[in-house]
């Protein structure tokens, strides 16, 4: 069993990962109780309910799942859904459907007997909002600190895999906007028998790149998940090179449990749990890419 997660968070969220799967669940039910841990954590400031808002103050929450036998649930820009991996899964589960956006997400909530219940911004939230309108030059925040979202790669002890995602996006995004995180292939993938990917970073460049499926299929070919990471960074700073400016973060992870990770900015952490430990990482970033090629390293 092993299990990744991104940032500081993916420690307490591979925690319960680990357990889920230690007690006979699968590895969707560990990504999903995983992330959950994240997006119940008050703390954090860009998963979850506790998350920034957008430019009108509304907190609007992104997530996905999806299990190696190619099924995949997502929802995009849903408010006052605490736990949005979770009706992820629910989507995946009892709809024939992937994906649910907005007003539709919170119905098929309630349907699900989920709580759906706009929450008043805190203290720390409205005070970042307003600081942020008084700005006179007013775009959503695009910096290195800001991308926080929990991504989870899991492989359990029957040896299947999954992956999650959820967020609640960019800082004072534009209402409606929707990065990467919820859409299959570009913030997460898994394919079976060849292994799985996600991203975390703006989404607006994961998404013209399809990050997530590009690393998968790279495994595909042959390239271990490291390589898999550095082809995929490569290939980001030549189709866009603007992305250098930016953060963005992957991790990758075969069926041997072999793990990959990569950013474009130093400064990216991601935790890797077993059955022995579970410890946090920083990673390399683009400058610490060898020129050799990728596909002479394992
Ligand atoms: N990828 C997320 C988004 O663009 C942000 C993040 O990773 O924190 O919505």
């Amino acid at each position: 069993m092993k299990v990744m997660a991104t940032w500081n968070h993916g420690v307490a969220a591979n925690e319960r990962a680990l357990q889920v799967i230690k007690q006979g669940g699968s590895a969707m039910d560990a990504v999903v109780e995983g992330c959950m841990v994240t997006e119940l954590d008050e703390r954090q400031r860009s998963v979850g309910l506790s998350g920034w808002p957008d430019s009108d103050g509304r907190v609007s929450l992104d997530a996905a799942v999806m299990s190696d036998d190619s099924r995949a649930g997502s929802v995009a820009c849903v408010r006052g859904v605490a736990n949005p991996v979770q009706l992820a899964r629910r989507v995946m589960d009892h709809t024939p459907h992937v994906m649910l956006v907005g007003e539709g997400a919170e119905r098929f909530a309630q349907q699900q007997g989920m709580l759906v219940r706009d929450r008043a911004l805190d203290h720390e939230q409205r005070a970042r909002l307003d600081a942020w309108l008084q700005q006179a030059i007013r775009t959503p925040l695009v910096n290195v600190e800001n991308h926080d979202t929990i991504s989870m790669i899991a492989l359990d002890a029957s040896g299947r895999m999954a992956v999650a995602s959820t967020t609640s996006g960019l800082a004072f995004k534009i209402p409606g906007r929707v990065g990467d995180s919820p859409i299959i292939g570009a913030g997460l993938f898994v394919e079976r028998g060849v292994g799985a990917a996600v991203c975390t970073g703006l989404g607006e460049v994961v998404q013209r790149t399809m990050g997530a499926y590009a690393m998968v299929e790279s495994m595909r070919q042959g390239l271990s998940p490291q390589a898999a990471c550095e082809a995929f960074i490569r290939r980001l700073h030549v189709q866009i090179p603007e992305s250098a400016e930016c953060q963005v973060g992957v991790l990758a992870m075969d069926y041997g449990g072999r793990a990959g990770a990569l950013s474009v900015q130093s400064g990216f952490t991601y935790a890797v749990g077993t059955a022995e430990d579970n410890t946090l990482h920083e990673s390399a970033f683009t400058q610490d890419i060898k020129q050799d090629s990728p596909r002479n390293r394992s």
